[in-house]
């Protein structure tokens, strides 16, 4: 049975194949086939003879004899096959067989086997009647005899077998079952030996089922008819094949060629009774299989080679049928696999491999089992790991976050701290700087500047105070005291005012005392100011001092206070030869002018002509002259004959004045008005002169309209603003400051008569009253003249 051998090499292949992949996988075992144990106790080589009735390539015999040899040569590898084939399916006559007993006889009379195997009638009967004398006492194990008699051994000794009976009762039911609405069944075998039996067999069997189906038999008939038959069955029919090799005609079919004949022309199922027809057309049945009956009569040579004695195995009834399908006929008649019996044997199943390779299968699956198990230990241990590795990079992650989080903040505060430092630095600098600055302006400033602890010990000393001690640098003065550094008469009296500085807490500012250059031992006059130094605490820790050489200062304010004193005292003089002067000169002056206006009057038109007009001159010139002389009395008076500052009602002089201006009010026709005036504090008589100088004036200096003088005073500080405001010709802002001054005049006498000194002894008056003076004008705009007047005392009030 090749399907049977190649089934059995290839899974010897992969068993070996795996157990190498197993070994080189585990290094252990795995799945040792037992047949590779070692089988032979016995180092004799065991002699078996197997006897085939059939020749080489008749499928049956083949069958038989790989079942054989599968048992005896995976078995034992000590067993030496002889394999005989007699070649009687082709040659069977008498005269062959004879033959063949010259030739066996001939053969084997030097060989002795220890167990004889035989396949078949015609090999069963040949030893039946030649063993003795051939294979003389060798145990006979027979199969494929066909319906074998317990009969067939009387009088043959060390015979044992296995029954071949086709079981056509279970085949033909297994056919009804499958085939339930089956009505009949046509029956195929020839008149060949086995098929007289076969046809004795059913012959039995058909009996039962008279009532049920329909058997037709087709025994002594052509191939073609047979063909033509099966051919034009109904679906109600099956055809059950036993044997057919040889027709009606005698032309002998191989046992494939013809059930293939008979197959390819049939329409129904066709089942059999052996399995070599299995694969050329029958759906299956329950079928005798060589292969089998060789496996159970190698298995009984096994026991006889093992020592078991022949006479003690009986022979097996019971013919080793198996129910055996095609799968690719179940699939073309609609059968499913389920229907079949349990056990049935399938071929050409297309996923038949798992059955097949069962063992490898499990091997495999137990292989991956173990292997999926090591994957998963592995794994476990790879996601046990990979979870430690996770956690270990959470903390990792978390451990180098926080590393960055705190080196940020270390740099953070890094940066700060290098800020503060850089800030630090800078300030420093800066304080640095400012103290050098200070230092170096403490030390190139003129003035003195020390500083002294509550001892009057000096702890500082710049460069100028230092040289005021005769010392060449600072350092020589630093740790003394007053005591070494100034002369006696000097000492006590610094260190006193030291001690009242520190003791009081209160400074002494800018003090002008006397001291002495050490240096040139010379009287110097020096400014000296003494602050109280005290610590953070607000402890008075000693003083700062700072001294200005004012000698110089002194020295021009006495010389200027001389010189002012010799000043006013000259003034004093002037003003008093003034006085004398112009109080002197009237009395001559007014001789000249009494007698040149006597000339005038009694001698004008007694003389000649000009003499009239010199006469006129010298009056006029004499009169000018007199009017200058009062004035420059007047002037002169305003030092010289002025009385103490009272309180004066300024509305009463400026009544009084009124009065003596009436007369050129009236000429003019002017306009006098005044707001309510004050009191202040004032001279009343140079009071109203300085009213009618002002007045005379706005009414002199009159424009086209004719005069309006208005008068009023506003308090503003500490002193009243008088205001006199007219409607006049006004002044060039040009002349407003040359006006104050003796004898300065705008204007020709012929336009406006005058002196120049009205203005001059108006400023006289109001800056004998503390008072400045001043206009406001531009021309023909009119003018406005101010003056102040102290507010003084209690007495000043409006
Ligand atoms: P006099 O009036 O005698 O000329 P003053 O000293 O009184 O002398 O005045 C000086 C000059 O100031 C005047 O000559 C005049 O030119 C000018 N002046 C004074 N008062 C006024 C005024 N109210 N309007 C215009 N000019 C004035």
């Amino acid at each position: 049975m090749p399907e049977k051998q190649t089934r059995k090499e290839l899974e010897q292949r992969v068993k070996r194949a795996f157990r190498a992949f197993c070994f080189s996988l585990f290094g252990f075992f795995i799945l040792i086939p037992p047949g590779y144990l070692s089988y032979a106790q016995d180092n004799t080589k065991k002699e078996v003879l197997i006897l085939n009735s059939y020749h080489r390539g008749y499928r049956w015999t083949d069958d038989i004899t790989e079942g054989i040899e599968s048992v005896l040569r995976a078995e034992s590898e000590d067993v030496s096959l002889y394999i005989e084939y007699m070649d009687t399916k082709r040659v069977s006559d008498e005269r062959y067989f004879h033959q063949l007993h010259e030739i066996y006889k001939h053969k084997f009379r030097d060989l002795s086997f220890d167990v004889i195997i035989s396949s078949d009638d015609n090999a069963f009967n040949f030893l039946r009647k030649h063993r003795d004398e051939i294979f003389p006492g060798t145990p006979v194990v027979f199969c494929g005899v066909n319906f074998f008699k317990g009969s067939d051994l009387e009088g043959h000794d060390l015979f044992t077998g296995v029954n071949e009976e086709a079981d056509f009762k279970a085949g033909i039911e297994i056919a009804l079952r499958l085939h339930p609405d089956t009505k009949r069944i046509v029956v195929i075998d020839d008149r060949t030996t086995t098929g007289m039996k076969i046809h004795e067999k059913l012959m039995e069997i058909i009996a039962d089922y008279q009532d049920s189906v329909n058997f037709v038999l087709l025994e002594d008939i052509e191939m073609e008819r047979v063909q033509q038959i099966v051919k034009g069955l109904t679906p109600d029919s099956l055809v059950f094949y036993t044997s057919f090799y040889r027709d009606k005609s005698g032309k002998f079919f191989e046992y494939d060629e013809s059930i293939s004949l008979i197959a390819k022309r049939c329409s129904v199922p066709i089942y059999g009774a052996w399995d070599m027809h299995l694969g050329y057309g029958i759906v299956g049945g329950m079928l005798t299989s060589g292969y089998f009956h060789g496996e159970a009569v190698a298995k009984i040579a096994l026991r006889i080679l093992q020592g078991e004695n022949v006479r003690d195995i009986p022979v097996i009834k019971e013919s080793p049928n198996r129910y055996m399908f095609d799968y690719s006929q179940l699939d073309r008649f609609g059968i499913s696999l389920s229907e079949l019996p349990k056990g049935s044997i399938v071929i050409n199943k297309p996923s038949s491999f798992y059955s097949e390779q069962k063992r490898l299968v499990w091997g495999v699956i137990a292989s991956i089992a173990g292997l999926t198990f090591i994957i998963f230990i592995l794994s476990l241990n790879i996601f046990k790991r990979k979870q430690a590795e996770e956690r270990l990079k959470e903390a990792h992650d978390k451990l180098e976050e926080r590393v960055v989080e705190r080196t940020k903040d270390l740099n953070r505060t890094n940066e700060q701290l290098n800020l503060q430092l850089k800030e630090r630095k800078r300030a420093e600098e800066a304080l640095e700087k400012e103290r050098n600055l200070l230092r170096t302006v403490i030390d190139n400033v003129p003035d003195y500047i020390y500083i002294k602890d509550t001892e009057s010990r000096y702890l500082v000393s710049n460069n100028a105070f230092a040289r005021f001690l005769g010392a060449t640098t600072p350092e020589e003065v630093i740790g003394k005291t007053v005591f070494e550094l100034f002369p006696k008469e000097l000492a006590p009296k610094y260190y006193a005012d030291d001690q009242e500085v520190i003791g009081s807490g209160q400074p002494l500012v800018n003090r002008e005392e006397r001291s002495v250059d050490q240096t040139n031992k010379s009287v110097v006059w020096n400014q000296t100011t003494k602050v109280p130094l005290r610590d953070s605490s607000g402890n008075i820790v000693g003083l700062v001092g700072i001294a200005r050489d004012i000698t110089k200062q002194v020295q021009a304010e006495k010389a200027l206070r001389e010189r002012t004193m010799a000043l006013e005292r000259s003034n004093k003089e002037l003003e008093q030869f003034a006085y004398v002067a112009s109080h002197d000169l009237q009395e001559p002056l007014r001789m000249v002018t009494s007698y040149t206006q006597l000339l005038a009057r009694r001698y004008k038109g007694k003389l000649d002509s000009n003499a009239d007009e010199f006469i006129a001159y010298a009056v006029d010139g004499a009169t000018r002259m007199q009017e200058v002389i009062n004035a420059l009395l007047a002037y002169s008076r305003v030092g010289t004959r002025a009385k103490d500052l009272e309180p004066t009602d300024c509305n009463a002089v400026l009544e009084r004045t009124l009065d003596n201006l009436q007369k050129a009010i009236e000429e003019r026709g002017a306009r006098v008005t005044s707001d309510p005036l004050p009191t202040v504090m004032a001279d009343d008589i140079q009071l109203g002169q300085l009213f009618q100088n002002l007045i005379s004036n706005a009414i002199k200096f009159q424009g086209e309209e004719s005069p309006h003088v208005r008068l009023s005073a506003e308090k503003s500080g500490n002193e009243w603003v008088f205001s006199v405001l007219d409607n006049g010709i006004g002044i060039d802002p040009e002349f407003t400051e040359r006006i104050f001054i003796i004898f300065q005049r705008l204007h020709k006498r012929r336009e406006y008569p005058g002196t120049g000194i009205g203005l001059a002894i108006s400023k006289k008056i109001v800056e004998r009253h503390g008072g400045r003076i001043w206009v406001e004008s531009k021309p023909e705009k009119g003018s406005t003249f101010y003056f102040t007047i102290p507010i003084r005392g209690e007495n000043s009030h409006e």
